[in-house]
């Protein structure tokens, strides 16, 4: 069985999603860090996010596996490398590319053939498994969204402006929702989460009930 899990930044979607896997013994695809880490590659050979051709090749070379909660792209670890704030920016701009996209489709297809899996990310019900048994989209408003992430970075060491993050959220989640090609938006058949009054626990448990009611 397929799950799909997307939504905006910020909406506790991948702890959640990682969550829901464990307890179901699901497998778990992480298809932001695929994205994080053409970001990441592009960067380390000094090329643009704009550049196309760097980062359709970035995303055809990138070999990824994963090991928990550690992630690899061609056998060296990018587990860290790939949260800094320069790559999340980055990473929604080669997530505009279409050969970008191409590459990294196929591969998550790769990925999840033949396994009970759940994937999270942006286009996971609507473009890449559009036939998954069971999609899910989180929401919740950007401040509530901002406010998660600041208290994750201050708790990391890291002092931020909430004014800043909070742009900085918009902004991704216009360039995610605008472009041509997969925009963020719930599949028709997905049952929409507001995450903003809920615990993650209990997200994770309206999804964890939700597809044992599909396997029975
Ligand atoms: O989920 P995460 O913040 O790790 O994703 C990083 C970026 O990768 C997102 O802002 C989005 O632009 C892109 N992404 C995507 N499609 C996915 C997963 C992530 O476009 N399936």
């Amino acid at each position: 069985m397929i799950v799909t899990i997307d939504g905006p930044a910020g909406t506790g979607k991948s702890t959640v999603a990682r969550r829901a896997s464990e307890i179901l013994g699901f497998q778990f695809l992480d298809t932001g860090a695929m994205y994080r880490t053409v970001a990441h590659l592009v960067l380390e050979s000094g090329h643009d996010p704009q550049d196309a051709r760097a980062a359709a090749e970035a995303a055809r070379s990138i070999d990824m596996s994963f090991d928990g909660l550690r992630c690899f792209a061609c056998g060296s670890e990018v587990t860290q490398l790939i949260r800094s704030e320069l790559v999340t920016e980055s990473a929604s701009i080669v997530a505009q590319h279409a050969d970008v996209r191409e590459a990294l489709v196929s591969e998550q297809r790769r990925l999840a053939a033949c396994s009970n899996i759940v994937c999270e990310g942006r286009d996971q019900g609507t473009i890449v498994f559009p036939n998954a048994e069971c999609k899910f989209f989180l929401t919740a408003d950007p401040a509530i969204r901002a406010e998660r992430r600041m208290k994750e970075l201050v708790e990391d060491g890291v002092t931020v402006d909430f004014e800043t993050l909070l742009r900085q959220i918009e902004e991704r989640d216009r360039r995610d929702a605008e472009r041509p090609i997969a925009p963020l938006k719930p599949a028709d058949d997905a049952l929409i989460i507001d995450t903003g009054p809920l615990s993650q626990e209990e997200v994770t448990e309206q999804i964890v009930d939700r597809v044992r009611s599909r396997m029975a």
